[in-house]
């Protein structure tokens, strides 16, 4: 399998897994995608349901990696597999369950990882493959990024003793929930480090796009980042769509529906390129909250990214954004991968005038046939009222992005006969990491899961930053001098 850029960069000479996993955007400003899908028939899937059944959600990833990468020996990818969907990160080996909501709902869970958000189902593998492409290299790797809660904590406890790779998370002083900076600034190995930036997420965000556009200091300093437009994370989340279908379905051709919170287009691309591959996907139903970038884009056709001044703060904060950076993505497979066009909608319209419109296209016009989109929003009030209903309907406790996609799938199911069931809810994150919100729905704190109780109490390491690039390259300069002896030392895991 090799890989090209949505705006056309690797077309006459295409490039391999890892060559693009250690990147972020092509070079041409473009997102890698495969060539092409790999296409799963039905008896694929049941020697994969086996394969889930008898050797775990490891076994079942590997094999579903295999179709996308070349160069990695499979006994690599099997044990790389093994290793970041283990039982000691996931509770177990099936690393996904299914729960009933009731009403032709399911409930995927897919946030058991070590930081109770579906975001290390990706990082979690992210890690292994970083490490394993690093030590072939004999290189290392310096990870500058900026988080308003899941992402950091997922990419540092995805690179937690990996000495290949240092992690400089930015995080806006004071803004994430109690949780959330509990399990990140409790990390204490050096190769972590944390930073509390005098300024809101934008800042933070916009910090490291102007260290990391010093191209002197970014290769001196061998600057990397674990964006959600990698297409490793991409790629290892299609495995937990396949791995739910596997679980909820059990005869040939069964059909089911998936509900998506989203925001940057990341998860439910994955759920796209499940069903491209052949998966009995009917329809894919997109949540957004308040900031309804993409809900307006599926409905109208209209995409139009939002100033900063535009994006509200919600209570489904990991949601909060103002243009969905994988949209690209299905963008290009949308207008038949014609690479050109995406550029003209990308890198000219979308830069000149903020929007582009595909509303009078056939291929718009077909959208829902062909690729079985239909999306919805929801507000704070929604959230509130789905978590109340959830609890008191089926005994499930639901974090507020969750809710948005209940919410969402629950309306349309009540008005649009197409929609095949039962439609699995995927949830984002855990209750715990979003107490306050849980807190006004329901009047009652929520129960710390045991495996993070005493987390609150641990010394905290995070280093207090002005909103100021010089001081953050002065600072990454001085933490990667302190570490440096052990990085002459290439024995020491
Ligand atoms: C990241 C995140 C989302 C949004 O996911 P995308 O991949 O950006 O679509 C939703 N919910 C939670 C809890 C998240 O952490």
């Amino acid at each position: 399998m090799k890989y090209v850029s949505t705006r056309g960069y690797g077309a006459d000479a295409p490039l391999d897994f890892c060559d693009i996993i250690l990147e972020g955007l092509a070079p041409d400003g473009g997102l890698f995608l495969p060539e092409r899908y790999p296409q799963v028939d039905a008896a694929t899937l049941a020697s994969w349901r086996d394969t889930l059944v008898r050797e775990g959600y490891g076994a079942l990833a590997a094999r579903v990696l295999a179709l996308y990468v070349d160069d990695i020996d499979p006994a690599d990818l099997r044990s790389l597999c093994a290793r970041a969907y283990s039982a000691a990160a996931f509770g177990s080996t099936d690393v996904v369950g299914v729960a009933d909501l009731g009403g032709g709902l399911l409930l995927g869970r897919i946030s058991n990882g070590p930081t109770a958000a579906f975001k290390d189902m990706a990082m979690q593998l992210l890690g292994e493959l970083f490490e394993f492409e690093l030590e072939r290299r004999g290189e290392r790797l310096n990870i500058l990024g900026a988080t308003s809660g899941d992402t950091g904590s997922s990419a540092e406890y995805a690179m937690l003793g990996k000495p290949s790779v240092t992690v400089f998370m930015l995080t806006p002083r004071g803004r994430m929930t109690p949780f959330q900076q509990a399990q990140m600034f409790t990390l204490t190995d050096p190769h972590i480090v944390n930073i509390a930036v005098d300024g809101v997420f934008d800042d933070c965000q916009d910090l490291v796009k102007t260290v990391a556009s010093d191209l002197d200091f970014k290769a001196a300093h061998r600057i990397g980042a674990v964006n959600s437009i990698n297409w490793a994370r991409v790629v290892a989340q299609v495995v937990y769509y396949i791995a739910l279908y596997l679980r909820v379905t059990s005869a040939p051709g069964e059909r089911l529906s998936f509900a998506v919170p989203t925001g940057n287009f990341g998860n439910i691309l994955a759920g796209h390129i499940a069903r491209e591959m052949g998966v009995p996907i009917d329809t894919l139903i997109l949540a957004t909250n308040e900031n309804d970038v993409l809900d307006e884009f599926f409905r109208t056709g209209v995409y139009r990214v939002r100033s900063s001044a535009e994006t509200s703060a919600t209570s489904s904060p990991s949601m909060d954004i103002s243009k969905a950076s994988n949209f690209e993505r299905f963008v290009y497979d949308l207008l038949g991968r014609d690479a050109a066009l995406v550029r003209r909608l990308f890198a000219v319209d979308l830069p000149a005038r903020g929007w582009f419109d595909l509303s009078g296209t056939p291929e718009f016009a077909a959208l829902r046939e062909r690729f079985g989109f239909v999306s919805g929003g929801s507000t704070h009030a929604d959230r509130l009222a789905t978590i109340r209903a959830t609890e008191a309907d089926a005994g499930v406790l639901i974090d507020p992005h969750t809710a948005d996609g209940v919410h969402v799938a629950r309306s349309l199911l009540a008005t649009d006969e197409r929609i095949a069931r039962p439609v699995v809810c995927l949830e984002t994150a855990l209750p715990v990491k979003f107490a306050e919100t849980i807190r006004e729905a329901l009047g009652r704190d929520v129960e710390l899961p045991a495996k993070f109780r005493g987390l609150e109490s641990l010394p905290r390491r995070v280093i207090d930053l002005p909103n100021d690039p010089d001081a953050l390259k002065a600072l990454i300069e001085a933490r990667l001098a302190e570490l440096a002896p052990s990085a002459s030392d290439p024995g020491d895991r």
